[in-house]
């Protein structure tokens, strides 16, 4: 049960003498229900390896399979199809939606996929509960702490049960004891769904307590 498989990823920004290779042959393979930490230095690529792992952004070469479907060659549409239906994004700020509610927030990508308005807001409150926020459903992000904000951004990520969770430094802006309030919630929902994540941190603590740490170093995985 392999959720996400990468095989000899190269990308290079730029042409000629500007060039900057930036991934030069990454090998990763995360199973399902594993929580990894993606660890290097600022500039090091590990925004543009969870874009390429997110078919966001296509390697210059080498393979993506997620959930056993290879990804090179197909279309964008298929792409689009499968980023919608199995992965989910978090980043370091949480770009929830300020007009409308945290409930509502969850809601939205369920609805987007065509799920009914009554389920879509069941699955949104039960998961605001797994990561203790039943009191905050109605609150718009402004009224809810840093914290709470990226616990209602991990919630929206997961609203249509992807397989696979990636986390561009979910927790850079936060005080230690947020990070870990945070940490907790995507634990919880991650055993919750048996789904894989795959997190880019610069927290060695938070690293350190996830399955398996995984290093990105001169373009390769150490
Ligand atoms: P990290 O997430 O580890 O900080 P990034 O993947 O954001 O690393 O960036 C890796 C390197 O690639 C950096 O030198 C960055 O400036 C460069 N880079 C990232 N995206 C682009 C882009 N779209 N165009 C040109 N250079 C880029
Ligand atoms: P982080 O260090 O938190 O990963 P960055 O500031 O490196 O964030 O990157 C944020 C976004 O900007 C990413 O989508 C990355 O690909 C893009 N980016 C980074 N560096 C460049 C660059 N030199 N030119 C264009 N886009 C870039």
């Amino acid at each position: 049960d392999t959720v996400l498989h990468l095989s000899g990823i190269r990308k290079t920004y730029g042409k000629g003498a500007g060039a900057v290779p930036v991934l030069r042959g990454v090998d990763l393979e995360l199973r399902a229900g594993e929580i990894v930490a993606l660890v290097a230095p600022s500039g090091a690529g590990k925004s543009t390896l969870l874009q390429i792992a997110g078919l966001l952004d296509t390697p210059d070469a080498g393979a993506v399979e997620i959930g056993g479907t290879p990804m090179q060659g197909a279309s964008d549409r298929r792409r689009t199809t499968v980023r919608r239906q199995d992965v989910g994004f978090v980043y370091q700020f949480h770009h929830l939606l300020p007009e409308f509610t945290a409930l509502e927030n969850i809601a939205l990508p369920q609805l987007a996929n065509g799920t009914p308005r009554p389920q879509a807001d069941a699955r949104a409150q039960s998961l605001l509960d797994s990561v203790g926020l039943t009191d905050r459903a109605t609150h718009r992000p402004s009224a809810l702490s840093g914290g709470e904000q990226q616990r209602v951004a991990f919630c929206r990520a997961m609203a249509n049960a992807p397989k696979l969770l990636l986390a561009d430094e979910p927790t850079g802006n936060l005080d230690p004891g947020t990070s870990d309030q945070v940490f907790a919630a995507l634990v919880r929902l991650a055993r919750d769904t048996g789904l894989a994540a795959l997190v880019a941190t610069h927290n060695l603590d938070l690293a350190a307590r996830m399955d398996r740490q995984v290093r990105l170093d001169q373009g390769r995985i150490a």
